[in-house]
């Protein structure tokens, strides 16, 4: 049985499509620590962690990481930790 409804889904489907080329081509953001399986990481591993803060010594937002909240949380927390213990500045 055809659905009468399919004309209208392909306008959507047109219409989505316009709207998506207007934004530029989209990237799918994805969790490295969730893709890579890694288990354990380091508060030691400054160069690992060096890569989710900013220049000015600020943590990077999960909007900008790209970093599922449970993973951020984590790096969030390991971040703290080396501060505390000087391994990386709280100010640049
Ligand atoms: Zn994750």
């Amino acid at each position: 049985m055809k659905v009468k409804t399919r004309g209208f889904d392909k306008d959507k489907k047109k219409l989505l499509k316009k709207k998506r080329d207007a934004l530029g081509p989209v990237r799918k953001r994805f969790c490295r620590f969730c893709a890579d399986k890694l288990g354990s990481i380091d508060y030691k591993d400054i160069k690992r962690l060096g890569v989710f803060i900013t220049e000015k010594g600020k943590i990077n937002s999960s909007r900008f990481s790209g970093n599922c909240a449970k993973h951020q949380r984590i790096i969030r927390e390991l971040i703290n930790k080396a501060r505390f213990l000087s391994l990386i500045p709280y100010v640049r």
